[in-house]
């Protein structure tokens, strides 16, 4: 079995209504057999955020490879190319750090923990007596364990009272939590990966599950070659394999989104579509945003986005007349120009239709990364824990009584800090230290030369990884990290399912869980409630757990029916239920809901007042923007659009699948995509080493000739390069950078 070449494995059909078949998935080291395992350890994969259920093998305390679960309601035993190849060969890469560093006349040095904790926390200690909190900033990821998230959501936001707290899922996921939150009037995915049996139509929007999720992926082929497929409308500027499956492909020009889903909501009107009953009884706002999409008929689409009218009006009546229709959404969507606002209008789509809560009928406003639903829920970025108001003084207060602290020491006078602004307060000396974890913004931030001055630049950084790498170069402190597999936490999916993973082995040297890492920091500043008590009440991650389902009770993300040995004796279980709203009652209560929300053209915040005066309380929300170019738009000197994305055998910055030799052979090196046309117009052939040039930066990379349209150049964002060329750009609502929507000009190497 070669997964790397055959990406989603063999098809198992099935038709609607049917339980998806299962089929177990294994890659061990060579020569190893499933015999000579010593013992599996249950898991699930993290390097997506689909969270297929899995075991991990191990032989002679280290980690040889891993085996699909067949019970496990997410995969039924599938892994993809990443999970089965780029699990477990990092784990005991001779690079692993293995002691902490400090800098020293300017070089990385080895010393012990106490050492280093010791020099965090006298400049921790320092900055806070002479500059206050605001001092702090934490820059965390989407791959920590929800224990890990919750203890460190607890010492920024009640031990040092910092609002400067993000994770990388700002770049991956912030649109997907932002819009739930705009319509619903609380993050939550309102469907499950269930739906992919009950649907009839599928639309994908901005969003190559092939190459992203390949085992959902493989979900939907089975479906599609199975009795009465569903419909499938692939919504990507590039022919992906998603539009080589779809009845319809809408390849929208970069940076036009917007105005092709008003196109989509405005047909919805005009037709006699719109469930006017259901529409009437669970939603506010229908008028404003049929006014708002009324100027967007299919040739104005057609001349904004330089797509067939027909087109439009075709995946239009799909939608409109389908019953059960499942939409996903991903970064096509998220990572560009008006996020918020397009990503909204897929929600309204459903809402229009009264298509929510029941079989079928879904939305996946997905995640990108595996643990980033737990960073959202716990509070480790730019949100309050359980789905919390930051302008809700009753919120702030119920936080205050479960953590023993004065409400005033919990930053609420503003909304949290985003990831841009962070680095923006670093590079101008406010935030004299940055603490980052499991992430590596050296190369996955937008305008990387300016990232890499910031992080070697008079803030003190402290990283805490499993390598040494580009962030961690610049640091004054390096941590060493365990990572999967060598510590023990639950993480949920994009589907609201639950995991929890075992550690299987010990970590490598002196590396400690990011657990053990945060509680030792906490230890080390001694942070103390109001009793002087401490701030941090638990030791194990089942007690951090434990403290985290009290945190939850209640509120939208309610974890309190979960516990360890629950999902020990039943694996992966989703919070809530299989689906969320099924009685048409959505968290939109001004009391209740976990923000008021924003204009979604210019991103101001709605007030308490005016949210109230919507009379929501239970109702969802429809909200719409107009359409407005991007920022950076094509000229004669960048006449190109510059977009980036994935690819299907790496993952992130690489740190783990770089290190996997399959999928490195895969996919070792960037490269550039530019259509036939483009490519002959500058006389470029497949393989030409090429100079793409931005405003901002220039790399050189091979040229593939694909088909991307005319007139767009991709480039793959793990190697670095594509970041050297985008722009510090953000949806004003999520305040996700806009990644996808640059311009370039590009030239043969040797011109
Ligand atoms: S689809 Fe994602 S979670 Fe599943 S095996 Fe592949 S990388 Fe892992």
């Amino acid at each position: 079995m070669d997964r790397i070449s055959d990406i989603w494995g063999t098809r198992n059909p099935h038709s609607r209504g049917t339980t998806w078949p299962a089929r177990v998935d294994l890659h061990l080291d060579e020569g190893l057999t499933e015999a000579q395992v010593d013992r599996w350890v249950p898991s699930a994969c993290v390097l997506c955020s689909n969270g297929c259920g899995c075991e991990i093998a191990v032989k002679d305390g280290r980690m040889v490879g891993v085996r699909g679960r067949a019970d496990d309601p997410v995969n039924g035993g599938r892994l993809g190319p990443k999970g089965l190849y780029g699990s477990t060969p990092w784990s005991r890469s001779p690079d692993r750090l293995t002691r902490p560093l400090i800098r020293e006349g300017g070089e990385l040095v080895e010393c012990d923990w106490d050492t280093a904790m010791g020099r965090i926390a006298e400049v921790s200690r320092r900055l806070l007596r002479e500059r206050g909190p605001l001092s702090h900033g934490f820059y965390t990821s989407g791959q920590l364990f929800l224990e890990e998230y919750y203890t460190l959501a607890v010492i920024g936001k009640a031990g040092i009272g910092t609002p400067h707290m993000d994770g990388n899922t700002r770049l991956c996921t912030a649109t997907a939590a932002a819009s739930l939150k705009e319509s619903f009037g609380a993050d939550g995915q309102p469907g499950c990966y269930d739906d992919v049996e009950h649907c009839d139509a599928i639309f994908l929007y901005g969003h190559n599950m092939p190459e992203t999720q390949t085992v959902l992926w493989a979900r939907v082929l089975d479906r599609l070659r199975g009795a009465d497929p569903p419909v499938l409308v692939c919504v990507d500027p590039r022919r992906t394999a998603v539009a080589a499956e779809a009845t319809v492909h809408l390849a929208p020009k970069v940076g036009t989104n917007l105005a092709l889903m008003n196109g989509l909501v405005r047909e919805l009107f005009v037709n006699g579509w719109v469930d006017e009953d259901w529409v009437g009884e669970h939603t506010v706002g229908v008028e404003t945003l049929r006014e708002i999409v009324s100027p967007y008929t299919p040739d104005e689409v057609a001349r904004i986005c330089e797509v067939e009218p027909e087109d439009v009006t075709k995946a239009a009546r799909i939608f409109g007349t389908s019953q059960r229709v499942l939409s996903t959404v991903l970064q096509g969507f998220y990572q560009s120009h008006q996020a918020t606002a397009s990503a909204v209008a897929v929600n309204n789509l459903h809402l229009l239709r009264g298509m929510l809560g029941r079989p079928g009928a879904g939305i996946l406003q997905m995640n990108g990364q595996p643990t980033a639903q737990n960073n959202r829920e716990c509070g480790a970025d730019g949100d309050l824990p359980g789905f919390r108001n930051w302008d809700n003084e009753q919120h702030i207060a119920e936080l205050a009584r479960l953590w023993n602290v004065d409400p005033l020491v919990i930053p609420h006078w503003a909304e949290p800090t985003h990831a841009l602004q962070i680095f923006k307060y670093a590079e101008e000396g406010s935030i004299g230290l940055l603490w980052i974890s499991a992430t590596n913004p050296a190369v996955s931030l937008p305008e990387s030369a300016r990232i890499r001055r910031i992080l070697g630049g008079d803030c003190f950084v402290v990283v805490q990884d499993l390598f040494r790498t580009e962030t961690a170069e610049l640091a004054d402190v390096v941590l060493p990290a365990a990572g999967w597999g060598e510590k023990t936490g639950t993480f949920t999916n994009a589907d609201r399912t639950v995991h929890l993973s075992e550690q299987a082995v010990s970590p490598p040297g002196e590396a400690r869980s990011d657990f053990e890492i945060f509680l030792g920091y906490a230890d080390a500043m001694d942070f103390r409630d109001a009793d002087g008590r401490p701030l941090i009440g638990w030791r194990t991650p089942e007690h951090a757990f434990e403290a985290w389902r009290e945190a939850s009770r209640g509120r939208p993300c309610d974890y309190s029916e979960l516990s360890y040995d629950r999902l020990r004796s039943s694996g992966g279980l989703r919070w809530g239920a299989d689906r969320l709203y099924t009685d048409a009652s959505f968290p939109s209560a001004t009391d209740f809901c976990e923000t008021y929300g924003h204009d979604l053209l210019t991103g101001a915040t709605v007030t308490e007042q005016e949210h109230r005066a919507q009379g929501a309380d239970g109702r969802a929300f429809l909200k719409g923007a107009p359409y407005h170019p991007a920022p950076e738009t094509p000229s004669e000197e960048f006449p190109l659009l510059f977009t980036t994305g994935r690819t299907v055998h790496q993952f992130h910055t690489r740190t783990k699948t770089g290190r996997s030799r399959p999928l490195n052979r895969a996919a070792p090196e960037a490269w550039a995509e530019l259509s036939e046309a483009d490519a002959a117009k500058l006389g470029i052939k497949d393989g030409d080493r090429v100079r793409v040039e931005s405003p901002r930066s220039a790399v050189e990379v091979p040229a593939r000739i694909t088909r991307v349209p005319t007139g767009t150049v991709f480039v793959p964002f793990h190697y670095g390069q594509a970041n050297e060329l985008t722009a510090t750009v953000w949806d004003p609502v999520s305040k996700q950078p806009a990644f996808k929507t640059a311009v370039c000009r590009v030239t043969p190497c040797n011109s």
